[in-house]
């Protein structure tokens, strides 16, 4: 099998997009007719130029590689994100309806602006594949938009405009990363009557971090050089502690980073190799940017100008002799396999709540058991590599995964090609380290936080500040070697107790 393929049966569900044109792309979603939404670009001399990489130059170029199958990363079937999209697209329709009768309306006395759906340009749809990428549903609010109430009532129409509007915001942020995106550069496209919509979305997204954020001296110049707001104690420099520390530092924040090593970095880890006049870097940790579109390091390598080198999407696979397997034969096991995987997925939906009891590794072998007989040595060998990556991309064995909940991660897959960074990812973490107060081999083992503040302690140092953002790993939490005092709320406890991790090492 080779999964660069463009066969729209191999992508399963992740919409993909064909283009002859890099102006003119059309998206095709899953159990959809081909060609089922066109988007003209409106403006074509717009080159937005969006993609991590340099030298791929366009936001076409950028949604093509949503195209490339995963299936070989992880084997899964896949379908929320689409059907949002496949939402937002009729939500287009029905609006563009809409404001056909409201325009009928407008002469009338009892026309009221606030209830017409905007039209801010011709690109709603890719403007909403962009928010989707960036972890927004296509045709509605998050819960963390609701709770933070951009806009006054919950659906309806200033719903719609505030969601046009901030996809809107993060396309044209994401266009040029380099730049600080005002309210202002939006006023002669968004109506004077969405003033307070655009003030939502805008506030929402910067303090968010969701825009103007990173490494460029646009964004960072505008870290304030004294810190106006409280002081917050971060404990751990890996890219959490790192990223929250400047964003923190932007909003005047005082900021102090602990970290327990000599080091910044935490599980990114690039080794600088020397010899025989060559230099060379490996990632000895976190390695490829899984998905460059909403991926905040794909923005942080846009900023730095670094050519990103794509994963390939050949996975040849070789046979125990060193041969390389034959490619029908391998075409046939992988197509048996995705088979099973949506048939697994059936009986999920048939099952209902029951399939929270049911293991996928339990349902995949009732299924397998048809297979068994049918089938050779080698067929069942390359079956059982199937399983086994599942296990991998899953950091757990399948008899262990839940039938209900092992996908459960995909609505937040970032799309985009799979990527390198040469040189290696301390290039990340050297830019975000800088001008940022670390503190190095201070091993934090007790936090005190209360209404007036909090102590942390170090070896035999207390640091003082107002509050305190603890971004070490789950297992330093399991272990119990940080005291919280008084002890975390239970809600926390018990989940840190319920969520396991895998191991993943490199040699
Ligand atoms: C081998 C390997 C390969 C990986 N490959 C990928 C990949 O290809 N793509 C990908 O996206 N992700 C990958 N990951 C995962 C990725 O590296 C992590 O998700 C990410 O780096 C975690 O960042 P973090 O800041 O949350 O935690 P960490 O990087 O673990 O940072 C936590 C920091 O806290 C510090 N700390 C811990 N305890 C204390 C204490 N008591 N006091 C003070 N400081 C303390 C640690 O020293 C560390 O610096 C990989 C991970 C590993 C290990």
């Amino acid at each position: 099998m080779d999964p660069s393929d463009n066969n729209p049966s191999s992508h399963q569900s992740l919409p993909y997009i064909t283009s002859n044109n890099p102006l003119q792309f059309t998206i095709h979603l899953p159990n959809s007719t081909p060609n089922f939404t066109s988007i003209p670009n409106s403006n074509p001399s717009h080159d937005p130029n969006p993609n991590p990489n340099p030298h791929s130059d366009s936001i076409s170029d950028q949604l093509l590689s949503l195209s490339i199958p995963t299936k070989r990363r992880r084997g899964r079937p896949r379908s929320t994100t689409t059907s949002s999209l496949d939402q937002f697209s009729k939500t287009l329709v029905e609006n563009s309806n809409l404001v056909r009768n409201l325009t009928a309306r407008k002469n009338t006395a009892s026309f009221d602006a606030s209830d017409e759906i905007i039209v801010i340009n011709k690109e709603a749809t890719t403007e909403a594949l962009i928010a989707l990428t960036a972890g927004f549903p296509a045709d509605s609010l998050t819960d963390e938009e609701i709770e933070a109430e951009v806009v006054s009532v919950v659906g309806g129409i200033e719903q719609v405009n505030y969601i046009l509007i901030r996809n809107h915001i993060l396309m044209k942020w994401r266009v040029n990363v380099s730049t600080w995106i005002t309210k202002e550069m939006f006023f002669d496209v968004i109506p004077k009557h969405c003033n307070a919509l655009l003030d939502s979305a805008h506030n929402y997204l910067v303090s968010r971090g969701y825009i103007n954020f990173g490494v460029v001296p646009a964004i960072k110049d505008r870290i304030p050089a004294e810190p106006s707001k409280p002081s917050v104690i971060i404990i751990g420099a890996g890219l959490a502690g790192l990223a929250a520390a400047r964003q923190l530092m932007l909003f005047g924040f005082k900021v102090t980073v602990l970290e327990g090593r000599k080091r910044a970095g935490g599980r990114v880890y690039s080794k600088k190799m020397e010899g025989g006049n060559k230099v060379a870097a490996a990632d000895l940790g976190g390695s490829v940017l899984t998905g460059t579109l909403g991926n905040p390091l794909g923005i942080l390598a846009r900023q730095l100008s670094c050519t990103l080198h794509k994963v390939r999407d050949k996975c040849p696979l070789y046979r125990v002799d060193g041969k390389p397997v034959d490619q029908d034969l391998d075409h046939k096991v992988e197509t048996a396999y995705n088979l099973l995987l949506e048939k697994a997925s059936k009986l999920r939906q048939l099952m209902g709540e029951v399939s929270q009891d049911v293991s996928l590794g339990a349902a995949l072998e009732t299924f397998r058991q048809d297979y068994e007989d049918a089938v050779n040595e080698e067929e069942m060998s390359l079956f059982n590599w199937h399983l086994a990556n599942l296990e991998y991309a899953n950091a757990g064995l399948i008899s262990k995964l839940s039938l209900a909940f092992w996908d459960q991660d995909d609505p937040f897959d970032m799309g985009g090609d799979h990527c390198f960074l040469p040189g290696g990812n301390g290039k990340l973490v050297h830019a975000l380290t800088e001008n940022v107060p670390i503190l190095y081999e201070k091993i934090v083992h007790t936090i005190r936080y209360g209404t007036d503040g909090v102590q942390v302690g170090a070896g035999a140092q207390v640091f003082e500040g107002d509050m305190v953002l603890c971004t070490v790993p789950l297992g330093v939490l399991k272990g119990g070697s940080i005291k919280f005092m008084p002890e975390l709320p239970q809600r926390k406890l018990d989940g840190i107790k319920r969520l396991g991790f895998g191991l993943l090492n490199k040699g």
